[in-house]
């Protein structure tokens, strides 16, 4: 075994086996460079390509590799937060496995980190995603930050680092739905933020589909604030106030002008426009109970069916 770590690389990955090999070569030489004891962490999480023998392989080979195998597919945060539980590293970064992130800035983020800062943020620059992404990652980015809060340029991207006393924190959340990013931002005492490249997606399809994205947002929005729930109360109280001025004005015009019957179809415009409120109010106060309910039934976050790399 080597020495204690002074940096733990995590990674989350899900059937990325053309992006293994190129991430190790490149990886590696970044580290090695640094000269301090280091780790990396894979979490697969229940891959259904070749990853798992990659990374078995890898283990194997690299005495600084070491896999957690997942028993089915958890999601990429559940992923990151099972490498925090075993990492050991005085610094802990996280990487996608896509080779968005280029592994050639961790060492700027590890000299942010010995500067004291304790959560090193990134911004990505030319971010090299589908302009859809982008636009949605901004409206994102500016709500999130509304409603929490919290000041954060980039929520999405994950090439981030963390102190060891923040990833203790993170390790002490039970939540069954998290993100990341905004959790450690919750404990950080001093972040900082960089700007980093990005490149496109090696190889392979992004693993977000557009209702796993929608998802993560819910977990975003709703996991780190009630403004939502707040402001829709606000709103209700809005509506009823208006909807009483309203009928003040009816009954007066009925006064004045005598019965009327016209704009049947405008007033079920207005109808609808109000159900939808309702539903969607509805829809968002299910989320919450959603999460509540989560939370209550305690079942276990993810499930590891093996470890590969961490000695015994
Ligand atoms: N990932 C994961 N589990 C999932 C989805 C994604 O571990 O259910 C990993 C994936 O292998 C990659 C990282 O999370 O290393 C980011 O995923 P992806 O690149 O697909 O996201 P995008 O860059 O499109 O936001
Ligand atoms: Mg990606």
């Amino acid at each position: 075994m080597p020495d204690k770590p002074y940096i733990s690389i995590v990674i989350p990955v899900y059937n990325e086996e053309l992006n293994l090999p190129p991430l190790i070569d490149r990886l590696y030489p970044v580290m090695e460079q640094i000269g301090k004891p280091f780790e990396i962490i894979f979490t697969d999480d229940g891959s259904r390509d070749s990853s798992l023998s990659i990374l078995q392989g890898m283990a194997e080979k690299f005495p600084e590799v070491r896999v957690i195998e997942f028993n089915g597919n958890f999601g990429q945060h559940m992923a990151i937060l099972a490498a925090f539980e075993k990492s050991t590293g005085k610094i802990v970064i996280t990487l996608d496995a896509d080779l968005q992130n280029p592994p050639e800035e961790i060492p700027r983020l590890v000299r942010e980190v010995e500067k004291g800062h304790d959560v090193v943020g990134t911004i990505r620059q030319k971010r090299r995603d589908s302009m859809f992404r982008k636009v949605a990652s901004r409206i994102v980015n500016i709500t999130t930050n509304k409603m929490t809060g919290m000041h954060m340029s980039d929520y999405g991207c994950m090439l981030r680092a963390y102190h060891r006393n923040v990833v203790n924190n993170i390790n002490r959340c039970q939540e069954t739905t998290t993100f990341i990013p905004a959790l450690a931002q919750t404990f950080s005492a001093n972040p900082t933020e960089i700007e980093v490249a990005h490149a496109e997606r090696s190889e392979g399809e992004s693993k977000y589909s557009l209702y796993k994205l929608i998802r993560l947002n819910f977990d975003l929005m709703t996991g780190f604030s009630v403004v939502p729930l707040q402001l829709f109360a606000l709103m209700g109280i809005l509506t009823a106030l208006f909807s009483v001025a309203f009928a003040v004005f009816l009954l007066v015009r009925r006064f004045i002008i005598g019965a009327e019957v016209e704009g049947v179809f405008t007033l079920f415009a207005i109808l609808f426009f109000f159900i939808g409120i309702i539903i969607f109010g509805i829809g968002l106060v299910g989320e919450y109970v959603g999460r509540i309910y989560q939370e209550v039934r305690k079942r276990p976050r993810y499930v590891v069916r093996r470890l590969h790399g961490f000695g015994e």
